[in-house]
């Protein structure tokens, strides 16, 4: 059997159990192995990787849902190099974008923070001077206040005095791809730490890093190698029914929060009702096919949004992939998606007709995600890591800084296993 001498801790490996392999159970694995635990991975599904994760449809390589990642995910960069993926070659960098087609809206100059947004709002096409004063008076009193809100507060609320104008063009397309919700129905706090850790978080945290591979290749299908590698076993399709007979050994739960208070319900049904009570979210991704090239500058433009034109943003895979069947092939988003399948897809292409003037789009596959993102609204109340005695949890819905994201779900796959490990070195000094 393995030992732990060969890591200088000196004791026989321990095992440990991860259900789940979404990126915060991948992520779980990879550290616990790199801790010195012998792992096992059971994934209910076929494939790893969970929400963000390759679809195969008529040979492409699409998405379960178009992603975006910010210079300031720093664990999951960090995750993806540590298992071998090359972050400047999967990942296309470009500084914040958030012009509309009609040239409306914030793009930040490739400056370092803070003059990449004061250089962006004195720059901004579409706002007038008493705009500008306004964001840049709430920007400092943000940072003054160290991006504190009360718990209870939302964004609405929270931008209550900033002109129409701004909040149309900056807040609601951030709030909303950020946090899923609008900004009457998110939380303020959780905004603010997402835009600490962008605006404020030092040199290219607030860039956009877009996939230019799909999602597994991105780095699941990385981390399954990884870990293979390593020692540990990945069980795919294997959805496990209940806790019981994996309980012998530590156990991280990995699964969504509905999944997770189903298999605690029996063990520990406080925090399994917590985990229960939280809602979902749902994000829309349409993707589209344009019959003639794009000659877009960027491979992401924001769009003018609203009931009848949904999605807020269109992503060029052609001009991000290298593979040429994937030219004219775009991946509009719609985030906090309300309406059916088929109802969004034909509003989408309408955007895509009148506001990228692609008249001749059609849709290839539409993906809804009814349980993307558990809603981040004003005092959300979130479980904890801890479970009890052996058994942790991790995933984008656990107490935490982030709202849904990938960032969320790696920084608690981590965190879940220094915890057991924490409890781990106190039985080896004991
Ligand atoms: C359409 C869409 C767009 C998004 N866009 C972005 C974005 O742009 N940027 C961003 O940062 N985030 C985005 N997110 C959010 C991000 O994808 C999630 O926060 C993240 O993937 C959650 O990872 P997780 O590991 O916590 O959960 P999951 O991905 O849900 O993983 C849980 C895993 O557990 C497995 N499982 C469930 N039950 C069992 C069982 N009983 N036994 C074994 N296995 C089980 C599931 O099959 C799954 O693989 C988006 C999400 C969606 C859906």
């Amino acid at each position: 059997m393995a030992r732990l001498e060969d890591a200088g801790i000196g004791t026989v490996l321990k095992k440990l159990t991860v259900v789940g392999a979404g990126w915060a159970g991948l992520a779980a694995a990879v550290h616990a192995v790199q801790q010195g635990w012998q792992v096992r991975l059971l994934e209910a599904a076929p494939q790893v990787g969970g929400r963000a994760r390759r679809v195969m449809h008529q040979g492409l390589p699409l998405d379960n849902g178009q992603h975006i990642l910010i210079g300031a995910y720093r664990e999951t960069l960090q995750m993806m190099r540590a298992v071998g993926i090359d972050t400047d070659q999967h990942l296309w960098r470009l500084p914040l974008n958030l012009r509309r087609p009609d040239g409306r809206g914030l793009q930040l100059p490739a400056w370092p923070a803070p003059w990449n947004m004061l250089a962006a709002i004195m720059l901004a096409k579409g706002w007038g001077w008493r705009d500008k004063l306004s964001l840049g008076g709430h920007a400092l009193r943000w940072r003054l206040n160290h991006f504190q809100a009360p718990p209870d507060m939302s964004v609405a609320m929270l931008c209550r005095d900033l002109p129409a104008a701004v909040m149309s063009l900056l807040i609601e397309p951030l709030c909303v791809s950020a946090l899923n919700l609008p900004p009457a129905q998110a939380s303020a706090q959780v905004f603010l730490r997402v835009m600490q850790d962008a605006l404020a978080g030092g040199a290219g945290s607030s860039d956009m890093l877009i996939p230019r591979t799909d999602l597994s290749s991105l780095w699941p299908d990385a981390a399954v190698h990884w870990l293979a590698q390593h020692g540990a076993d990945v069980e795919t399709g294997c959805h496990v029914q209940s806790l019981d007979a994996w309980l012998t050994d530590p156990v991280v739960l990995a699964c969504p929060a509905w999944e997770a208070a189903r298999l605690t319900a029996g063990i520990e049904p406080t925090w399994s009702a917590q985990a229960h009570a939280l809602t979902h979210t749902a994000i829309t991704t349409v993707y589209v096919k344009a019959n003639q090239p794009l000659d877009w500058q960027s491979p992401v433009m924001a769009l003018h949004s609203d009931a009848h034109a949904p999605a807020q943003f269109a992503f060029d895979k052609g001009q991000l992939s290298p593979n040429p069947e994937m030219q004219g092939v775009l991946a509009m988003v719609v985030s906090a998606s309300t309406h059916d399948r088929q109802t969004t897809t034909e509003a989408v292409l309408w955007q895509a007709k009148h506001q990228l003037g692609l008249g001749q789009a059609s849709a290839l596959l539409t993906v809804v995600e009814k349980r993307a993102a558990f809603a981040c609204e004003p005092g959300v109340r979130r479980p904890s890591a801890w479970v009890r005695q052996g058994l942790v949890a991790c995933g984008d819905y656990i107490d935490g800084p982030y709202p849904a994201t990938l960032e969320g779900a790696v920084q608690s796959g981590l965190h879940a296993v220094t915890l057991l490990s924490h409890k781990r070195m106190g039985e080896n000094k004991a």
